[in-house]
C-alpha cells in the first residue's frame, strides 16, 4: 500500500481520472518534450466518451504551449490497455516524433507504458485488512497510530492542510448561488440547503440537512473546478468532508481526533486503491462514492471510540451497500447525479456507523471481501455504465 498522501490530493475540479490525471500527464510530457514544435494529444474510452464535459480537453490545452496542441477524442478505438488511455506525441521540426502512452488510473494517478512508474513507491506491507487488524492486535496500535507508524515526519502537518482546504471549500461552497458550468443549467443548492429555515424542523432533521449542504458544498464547488480534496476522487470528494464536518461542529472533538480520522478514512482509501480501484472509469461509482462512503464510515466509527472490529464493519457495509452503484453523468458533467449521491451517500456512511455500534459481532463479510468485490463487480459492469456517459441516466435524461 501507498501513503495515504496519494489519497488524498489537493487541486482543482471537477474530475481527478479525467482532469487532474490528464494535466498531470501533459505537463509530464513537456517536461519531456520541451522543444516539439506541435503536440497531439489522443483521448480514447471513457476519456474520449466524457472527456469534453469533464473539461479533459481543456486541461491539458491549458498545460501545453498555446496554440501548439491539439486533442482528439477517439470513440472508435477499443483495443485499449485501461478506459482512461491517452497517446501523448510531440512532433519536432526535424520530422522526429516522441511518442507516450499514458493511463490515467484514478484518484489523479497516472502509469506510462514502459516507463518506470511516476508514483511513489509503497510504504506500508500490509496487503489487507486483516493484516493490517492483525498488526494493530500486536502492537497494540488504533488505526491512526497505525497510519502514524508508517508515515512521515510531516504527515501531520500535510492532513491538517487537506483538512483546511476540506473546510475552505465547505465555507464557499456553502456561501456561493447561481448556475453551475456547462450547460446543464443546474442551480448550486449548498446555500439554501443550508439556510433553509423550518419551525417545524426536528434536531435530527436540522443535522441531515447540515450533512446534505456541506456535501452539496464541496461536490459544487467541485463541478465548477474549484479547488477540493480528493477522498478518494474528485467526484466523491463531498461525502467524507460533510460527514467530518458534522461530526466536528457537532460533537465537538478535538481537532487532533479530526486529524486522526482523516488518517483512518486514509488506510480505507489507501486500501482500496491497491485491492480494487477509486476509478469510476474502471468500476463504476461503486468506486468513487462506494469508497468515499466506506472512508468516511471507518473515520466517524474511530472518532465515536469504536473498536477496529467496529470500524471494520462499518466500512464494509458502506461498501457492501453502494455495489454495482453505476456512473453515468449526463453529459459526461460532474453534477448529476454525482452532487446530490455525495449527500445520500454521506448519510449512509452515518447510518452504517450506527449499525455497527449494535451488530458488529454477527457480521460474516469482512471488509477485505467486499473491497475484492467491488472490483469484481466493476470488471462485470457494462463499459455503458462506467464513466462514458453513454447509459443510465444520461442517455434517459432529456431537456
Ligand atoms: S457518477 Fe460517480 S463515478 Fe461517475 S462521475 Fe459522478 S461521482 Fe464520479
Amino acid at each position: 500500500m501507498k501513503s495515504i498522501r496519494q489519497v488524498y490530493k489537493i487541486g482543482n475540479g471537477p474530475s481527478s481520472s479525467h482532469t487532474m490525471g490528464p494535466k498531470k500527464a501533459a505537463e509530464w510530457f513537456l517536461r519531456e518534450n520541451p522543444s516539439a514544435g506541435h503536440f497531439k494529444v489522443y483521448l480514447y474510452g471513457s476519456l474520449a466518451a466524457s472527456g469534453k464535459g469533464h473539461m479533459t480537453d481543456k486541461v491539458i490545452l491549458e498545460a501545453l504551449p498555446e496554440g501548439k496542441a491539439e486533442v482528439i477524442f477517439d470513440r472508435e478505438k477499443t483495443d485499449i490497455p485501461h478506459p482512461n488511455t491517452m497517446d501523448f506525441i510531440a512532433l519536432y521540426p526535424d520530422d522526429k516524433e516522441v511518442s507516450a502512452r499514458v493511463l490515467s488510473i484514478g484518484g489523479g494517478d497516472i502509469e506510462i507504458i514502459g516507463r518506470k512508474s511516476l508514483s511513489p513507491q509503497d510504504i506500508y506491507p500490509q496487503k489487507s485488512f486483516a493484516e493490517i487488524a492483525q498488526y494493530c492486535r500486536e502492537n497494540n496500535l488504533d488505526l491512526a497510530q497505525f497510519a502514524f507508524s508508517y508515515e512521515d515526519e510531516s504527515f501531520r502537518e500535510y492532513l491538517e492542510k487537506v483538512w483546511e482546504t476540506m473546510i475552505a471549500s465547505i465555507k464557499e461552497g456553502l456561501k456561493t448561488d447561481g448556475i453551475l458550468p456547462g450547460g446543464l443549467e443546474v442551480y448550486r443548492k449548498a446555500k439554501r440547503l443550508y439556510t433553509f429555515e423550518d419551525p417545524g424542523e426536528t434536531e435530527a432533521l436540522r443535522e441531515k440537512r447540515s450533512v446534505y449542504s456541506y456535501a452539496y458544498a464541496v461536490a459544487e464547488q467541485n463541478a465548477s473546478a474549484g479547488v477540493i480534496v480528493t477522498a478518494p476522487t474528485c467526484g466523491a470528494s463531498g461525502l467524507l468532508p460533510a460527514v467530518l464536518y458534522n461530526a466536528c461542529i457537532n460533537e465537538n472533538y478535538p481537532h487532533d481526533q479530526i486529524i486522526n480520522a482523516l488518517a483512518v478514512a486514509g488506510v480505507i482509501g489507501t486500501l482500496i486503491k491497491a485491492n480494487a480501484s477509486v476509478s469510476g472509469a474502471e468500476c463504476g461509482c461503486q468506486a468513487e462514492i462506494g469508497s468515499a462512503c466506506s472512508m468516511a464510515s471507518a473515520a466517524l466509527a474511530y472518532l465515536k471510540g469504536m473498536d477496529i472490529d467496529q470500524i471494520e464493519y462499518a466500512a464494509e457495509v458502506a461498501m457492501e451497500h453502494n455495489l454495482g452503484l453505476t456512473c453515468d453523468p449526463i453529459r459526461g458533467l460532474v453534477q448529476i447525479p454525482c452532487i446530490e449521491r455525495n449527500a445520500v451517500c454521506a448519510m449512509r456512511a452515518i447510518d452504517a456507523v450506527a449499525l455497527a455500534k449494535y451488530i458488529t459481532h454477527t457480521h460474516k463479510i469482512s471488509l477485505d471481501t467486499v473491497i475484492e468485490t467491488m472490483y469484481k463487480t466493476g470488471m462485470d459492469l457494462s463499459r455503458l455504465y462506467k464513466e462514458t456517459s453513454q447509459g443510465g441516466l444520461a442517455v434517459a435524461y432529456t431537456e
